[in-house]
């Protein structure tokens, strides 16, 4: 069997500064020891546990921060930017995925970081008339393999509104309380990596007993994305499937998730790039 992680660093326990988050960041160094800190017991747990293989995806930002030095030979690590579904790359052909230091969607209130995608760009992401997380959208890609996610760990907020809500079988391990965007509470290490081992066991069991079910959109597959500036719809109009509604808000139709997923993967690059552009004028 092979098992699938995929690891944002926004959920992250003791993460609630900018600095912690990009490649010149103060706490950079802090974040990348935590994240690998966060992963590797829970991949160790689903070895020991059955799964020959555990594909990581290391998916924030420029998707290189996971510690590289000591990992295990069962461990395959998918690392870089851009890349085909993007957070989910790899999980195709794994058996089970879980997500580890997810946040909560953009415009949530007491949640760390709470963005969808990309803060700058994106305001909200509507699938099939549902407003959708990180998680949701992710969960949707593994739902058209039939994978289902059977653990996610990260910010108190997503566990509770969208996980429960959507994958009520999946185990939720909180990695922190936030206080607001900027603050969180968590417990040490020891006591989170406990609470992670329990979580992989517990996930397991429900996995076995048939009772995790992948997460389907049905197709064919309705995306609305509202932007936070005119000029990334701007941008995103000039693909031909794009129907422009408003100043900020496009909608699109795909035959699947994964077809929804790389268009919006695509609209997102194009207005980094259009940002990018304008920081230089
Ligand atoms: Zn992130």
């Amino acid at each position: 069997m092979k098992a699938f992680i995929s690891i944002d660093l926004e959920g992250m326990p003791f993460v609630v500064i900018p600095g912690h988050l990009g490649l010149k960041g103060s706490l950079y160094k802090e974040a990348r020891e935590i994240a690998t800190n966060v992963t590797l017991p829970v991949a160790e747990e689903l070895h020991n546990n059955g799964f020959e293989e555990v594909v990581i995806a290391d998916s924030h930002g420029p998707m290189v921060n996971l510690l590289v030095d000591n990992l295990p030979e069962y461990i395959e690590l998918v690392r870089g930017y851009p890349r085909p579904v993007s957070m989910v790359a790899g999980v195709e052909d794994c058996d089970v995925a879980m997500f580890l230091g997810y946040h909560a969607r953009a415009g949530t209130a007491y949640a760390t970081f709470d963005h969808t995608y990309s803060g700058r760009a994106i305001h909200r992401v509507i699938v099939n008339g549902e407003e959708a997380s990180e998680f949701l959208l992710n969960a949707y890609v593994a739902g058209d393999s039939k994978i289902p996610v059977i653990l996610v760990a990260g910010d108190l907020r997503l566990l509770e509104d969208d996980v429960r809500q959507h994958a009520p079988w999946a185990e939720r391990v909180v990695l922190k309380k936030s206080l607001g965007r900027g603050a969180a509470r968590s417990y040490g290490m020891g006591r989170i990596e406990k609470e992670l081992r329990n979580g992989v066991k517990q996930a397991l069991a429900t996995f076995k007993q048939n009772k995790a079910k992948p997460l389907i959109a049905k197709p064919p597959v309705e995306m609305q994305v509202t932007f936070n500036s005119t000029y990334f719809a701007d941008a995103a109009e000039l693909l031909p499937i794009v129907k422009r509604v408003s100043g900020l808000d496009i909608e699109y139709t795909a035959k699947n998730m994964v077809e929804a997923y790389k268009i919006f993967e695509l609209l997102s690059l194009a207005a980094s790039g259009v940002w990018a552009i304008k920081q230089n004028q």
